[in-house]
């Protein structure tokens, strides 16, 4: 059976059946929110966030503080929901879901009124003119988010567009619809008037409704199919949008590289939520005189993990069948092609149908889809190179800009590659943790996104950043005003001349 399958209507709703991917247990259902229900979600959104729009930013905050205060002492409940439906390990629940959760929750809620303050920045030229600028909230901002961070990656938006003063909708992933659903219940708990955020259900058809249903701004998380789909639907109805996609991010490991912390890494970096995260490392670029020691110590790392689904446990199953697919494909073409499989590379079938073992594989080349499409699976190719301007061509050689990450001990060395790879962050000796660092700016470049999420741009981003020019002094008229006149101009060109013209008029504009 599918992880999700529909089953009969009734009600006149589509209705979808979700079950574990560890057990294969039932879950439960969810009717599926239909195109006319989405449109009147966002109409009721409207209404409601006119007045949470009037609160000030202190009030706003305070709700999100008693998020904070909800979540940390229900958040066993929480995380028994998410570990259900994502079969992850207790350990890794609490890592990825809950702990940036508070995190976001209190970083916004700290930093939102400073970000969002109006600004007066002086005009650098026009000096008998004042400038203001407004942070306005957008409105209604729609956010569709994927399975493999089901909590977190619908929370942090969200918490982003209300603090700005916005109303939310959320579509979680058809696969994850009650992970999803726990924003809603937190922000209910925590006093979040009504319809200020509503959750709505259902899968791509669902989330079409959402893009077309009226709103103001569309956050989409997920693939890079999807996610041109999703970004051709905003530029028809001329509504902004963050596309955060998919990756195929590459780690480079120096010859000075501290090789026990970088096997670690590469080993935590390719099977942390059993590979199915989106900065996942995916390659291995390591320099030839460190590859031999780097690939034994990154396999003994690998043999030691423990695949399970209770208990203590490191790594669980894959989400769902579709996605195995997309592992099993790769590792085929990878083989047919020459790879040599040095752990792993087959189905762990004593624990269920949706394990994979975690896998290390050399002699990968850029001929197989193992090294140029995203596998999100627990995958780890380790490819050898001579020089750093060869691993750099490498990283750089995909359609893919995501994330990636340098090791090396000498920072300078490290940061000079880091700044030459075609991507959206780079992490130096450690794996790709930018999206858990707040304040940094967040979004992919080439396929794998367009715009940023998370710190000041990310909240930023869901404002309207609107000027207010003001006039200082009122005189009578302005110079450029009616009726133009050949002494004008005169006055104009000098103006010209004086300030682009001699140095101490460049140094004052
Ligand atoms: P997906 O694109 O299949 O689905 C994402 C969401 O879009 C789901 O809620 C889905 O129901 C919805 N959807 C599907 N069709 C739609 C349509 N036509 N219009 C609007 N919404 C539609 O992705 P997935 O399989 O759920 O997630 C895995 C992908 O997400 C991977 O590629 C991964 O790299 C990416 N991802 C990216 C980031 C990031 O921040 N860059 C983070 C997590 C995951």
């Amino acid at each position: 059976m599918a992880i999700v399958q529909p089953v009969e209507t009734s009600n006149g709703h589509r209705r979808l059946r979700v079950a574990s991917p560890a057990t294969k247990e039932v879950i439960g259902e969810i009717p599926v929110t239909n195109l006319d229900e989405v449109k009147a979600a966002v109409e009721r959104a409207r209404a409601a966030q006119k007045k949470w729009a009037a609160r000030s930013i202190d009030e706003r905050a305070r709700i999100m503080y008693r998020a904070v205060d909800i979540l940390s002492k229900k958040q066993e409940q929480y995380i028994s929901v998410i570990m259900r439906e994502t079969g992850r390990s207790h350990f890794e629940t609490v890592m990825m879901e809950i702990f940036p959760a508070l995190d976001s929750l209190t970083y916004y809620a700290k930093t939102a009124k400073a970000a969002l303050a109006d600004e007066r920045p002086g005009l650098h030229l026009l000096k008998v003119k004042k400038l203001l600028i407004n942070y306005k909230p957008l409105g209604v901002i729609g956010i569709i988010t994927p399975w493999n961070g089901p909590f977190i990656l619908s929370l942090n938006p969200t918490v982003q567009a209300l603090m700005g003063g916005n109303a939310v909708i959320v579509k979680p992933s058809e696969v994850t619809p009650f992970a999803g659903a726990l924003v809603a219940e937190l922000f209910r708990e925590a006093g979040l008037p009504d319809d200020v955020l509503q959750v709505v259900n259902g899968d791509g058809e669902t989330g079409a409704a959402l893009v077309n249903g009226g709103v103001d701004k569309i956050s989409f998380t997920g693939s890079v199919a999807t996610g041109r789909k999703v970004g051709e639907a905003c530029g028809k109805n001329l509504i902004p949008c963050t596309l955060e996609l998919g990756g195929k991010d590459a780690m480079i490991v120096c010859d000075d590289a501290d090789i026990e912390r970088a096997a670690g890494g590469a080993v935590f970096g390719a099977f942390f939520n059993t590979g199915q995260f989106c900065c996942a490392t995916e390659r291995v670029y390591v320099h030839e005189s460190v590859a031999e020691e780097f690939t034994r110590k990154v396999v003994e790392k690998t043999r030691a993990l423990r695949q399970g689904a209770v208990g203590e446990f490191d790594l669980g199953p894959m989400i769902w069948p579709r996605q195995l697919d997309v592992v099993e494909r790769h590792m085929k073409d990878a083989v047919t092609k020459g790879a040599t499989v040095l752990c792993g590379g087959k189905r762990n079938h004593a624990l269920g149908e949706l394990f994979y073992e975690p896998t290390v594989v050399v002699d990968a080349d850029h001929t197989m889809a193992l090294m140029t499409e995203e596998t999100f699976g627990p995958i780890l190719p380790i490819v050898k190179f001579k020089t750093d301007d060869e691993a750099i061509r490498l990283a750089n050689d995909s359609p893919y800009g995501l994330s990636g990450t340098v090791w090396s001990k000498n920072d300078e060395r490290a940061i000079a590659i880091a700044k030459r790879l075609d991507t959206g962050s780079v992490c130096v000796n450690d794996s790709s943790i930018t999206y858990g660092a707040v304040e940094a700016p967040f979004g992919g470049r080439k396929t794998s996104g367009v715009g940023q999420v998370n710190g000041e741009v990310g909240l930023r981003g869901y404002c309207q950043a609107m000027p207010i020019v003001i006039d200082r002094f009122g005189p009578k008229e302005e110079h450029v005003w009616y009726p133009y006149t050949a002494d004008k101009e005169k006055v104009l060109q000098r103006i010209i001349k004086w300030v682009w013209g001699t140095p101490i008029g460049r140094w004052m504009s």
